[in-house]
């Protein structure tokens, strides 16, 4: 690639308007940038939104080698790639949703010094394959992107991540990069540990965002609330919500109430509909979209005034994470989480759903590799279209546990569950000529498959090719259904090998199937991990419950950024605190209640209070009883 001969003796603000056409650096990005040039690690924790993918953009276009970024989304990689792809800088990528054929296009066009930029899901990294391939490329500089996913203290532990120090040690004077958007002072140790960076410079921008405000409502009718402040609101808005149903539902009840289109999206969409979904919702001046987690990679509408929680997040990473796709524009917008009680139980029981016993976790990996047709001793390195819905009913199992299990089963490394994949229809023949002319006398219709694949693809007698199955088969005058058939037939009979598409959620099997008594699951490993998430939860439960301080402060101290944070003024804490007056706590305010009142049933307390959780309301009168601070006798409280 010859664009890049002598890019070294550019200036960082050349490469970066040449090709993204902004002169100036956000705050950071030129430090960070200049630092990994001078050859030092960095460890960037940055916001969403601060432009961390530049971080390693612009550097990877000056150091003279390659550079590799760890990746674990496919939609993000992809999405990337396009983005760079149009700026004209040669970029390539490998991940497990690849058919082999376009994999190995891929590597002879990296071996040949066609990339600058390389993305990789981090288990590519694992394969000895990738290792001994790259062995003789130039690589300079190793980008590590949502590098807490290392850490199993963080949220989205990836144990794939592991892999990670392994590719560094054969490249001694890689300069790394470890990016995150938020950690906890544990997984930001561990991070600096597990990469092995070597004395990194740290760089991190305060989690507060000035524009966002960050409000909790105890609701019980969360919906009809929802469309009252989406009707107030204006400017566009993101509805989480905790299930794929649970989208289309609220999207359904929303649009009928505020009379305007409201979109869903999840996982489960087929990628037309998700990306219409998105388009149009992009597109859009006041437009709703309800979404699971899974929206959220490679948005970049700017003006998202308001992100809604329907349901529960599971910890202050993913929720800080999510809210913070409003406001990317700077103007004032903000994060509203709908909860109730039911919300909490449910929250509770969680860790016992997420780490469901060892003989539900056995269970499943029977199942699935029944379902996925991997005999004892075989599959190891197999990628198999996987379709939840259709496994839990076919085998009728429990949804949440399933998942759960499956989960567990990723992250002891035995397999990787993902979305995403696009691969071709793969045919390579195995078999001789003189093979053929028996089956052109006896099977007529088998044969004429053979004759149409060999007319379109003379590749196919020696190397694994991509084939056009629709084009093929209208050839044919079958269906595909039909042309599949026999290209199965034909693979039983040994005369070629037929793997078909995957299009959507796969799963790459990273060892052979074993024998339940040898399946080895780390027992300790996941009760700390069902540790780490009950803490997780427990910090989420305190955020909610807390109706005193900043929320600012409370984001500040739980990711070790300390308490010197002054109140922000806008949240709900801090809204009630203007309200109410300094020493404006409900206590007090209750306690002047019943000096004027004297006595009152509970039912009106709470109606005078209908501004606060019902259920802090209840603690409190609960604990000023026990201090027998006021009295209660029947449902009526006095003083
Ligand atoms: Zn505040």
């Amino acid at each position: 690639m010859l664009p890049f001969y002598g890019m070294n003796n550019r200036s960082i603000t050349d490469v970066l308007q040449q090709y993204w056409g902004y002169t100036e650096f956000r705050p950071l990005q030129e430090e960070i940038i200049q630092t990994l040039l001078s050859g030092k690690d960095v460890f960037a924790i940055l916001p969403t939104a601060a432009g961390k993918s530049l971080c390693y953009q612009v550097p990877a276009l000056l150091f003279a080698g390659v550079t590799i970024v760890v990746s674990p989304l496919i939609a993000l990689i992809e999405d990337q790639v396009r983005q760079l792809t149009a700026k004209a800088i040669p970029v390539g990528y490998l991940h497990s949703g690849m058919d082999k054929v376009t994999a190995s296009n891929t590597m002879d066009i990296l071996l040949s010094g066609g990339y600058k930029l390389f993305y990789v899901s981090p288990e590519r990294l694992q394969s000895e394959l990738f290792l001994e391939q790259t062995a003789s490329l130039k690589i300079d500089f190793l980008a590590i992107d949502e590098a807490h996913c290392i850490s199993q203290w963080g949220h989205d532990f990836r144990p794939s991540y592991r892999a990670i120090n392994e590719f560094k040690q054969l490249y001694p004077d890689i300069v790394t990069l470890a990016l995150t958007a938020s950690a906890t002072s544990i997984v930001k140790k561990d991070i600096v540990e597990q990469l092995a960076l070597k004395a990194p410079k740290i760089f991190e921008r305060s989690v507060i965002r000035p524009n966002l405000s960050y409000h909790v409502r105890y609701e019980e009718a969360k919906v009809p609330e929802l469309a009252h402040l989406c009707s107030e609101n204006k400017g566009s808005s993101i509805v989480y919500c905790g299930t794929r149903r649970k989208t289309t539902e609220a999207a359904g009840e929303l649009s009928q109430l505020l009379d305007t289109r409201v979109f869903s999206y999840h996982a489960g969409l087929h990628r037309k509909e998700k990306d219409f979904a998105y388009r149009e919702w992009s597109a859009g001046e006041h437009a709703i979209i309800c979404a699971t987690s899974a929206f959220g990679m490679g948005i970049d509408k700017a003006d998202v005034r308001t992100v809604y929680h329907l349901d529960l997040p599971t910890s202050i990473e993913q929720y800080y994470q999510e809210v913070g796709r409003a406001g990317r524009d700077q103007a004032p917008a903000r994060g509203i989480l709908f909860f109730n009680q039911g919300d909490l139980n449910r929250l509770s029981r969680l860790p016992d759903l997420q780490y469901p016993p060892l003989e539900i976790i056995y269970m499943v990996y029977e199942k699935l590799m029944n379902y996925l047709q991997v005999g004892i001793g075989e599959g190891a390195g197999w990628v198999k279209a996987f379709d939840l819905v259709h496994f839990t009913n076919k085998f009728t199992l429990p949804v949440l546990e399933t998942i759960s299990a499956i989960r567990i089963l990723e992250q002891e490394g035995f397999l990787i569950w993902s979305e995403d994949a696009r691969t071709k229809y793969i045919v390579r023949l195995t078999t001789t000529r003189t093979h053929l002319e028996y089956l052109e006398k006896n099977y007529k219709s088998l044969y004429a498959v053979l004759e149409v694949l060999l007319r379109h693809y003379g590749s196919v007698y020696h190397f694994d090719t991509a084939i056009q199955i629709f084009e093929l088969s209208k050839e044919l005058g079958i269906d595909k259904t039909m042309f599949e058939d026999r290209l199965f037939r034909l693979q039983d009979m040994g005369i070629l090998e037929y793997t078909p598409a995957i299009i959507g959620s796969f799963m790459v099997l990273q060892e052979k199937r074993l024998e339940l008594a040898y399946l080895n699951i780390n027992k300790q490993a996941l009760h700390m991990r069902k540790a780490a998430f009950i803490a997780k939860i427990q910090a989420l439960i305190a955020y909610i419950e807390d109706g005193v301080h900043c929320r600012n402060l409370l984001l500040s101290q739980y990711f070790g950024q300390g308490a010197d944070i002054a109140p922000c003024g806008k949240c709900d804490n801090c809204l009630k605190r203007s309200v109410t007056g300094a020493s404006g706590s409900i206590e007090a305010q209750l306690m002047m209640l019943l000096k004027e009142q004297k006595q009152l049933p509970v039912t009106e307390v709470i109606k005078a209070f209908a501004q606060y959780p019902r259920h802090h309301v209840l603690k409190l009168l609960q604990e000023l009883v026990n201090a027998r601070k006021i009295f209660l006798k029947g449902d009526v409280i006095s003083l």
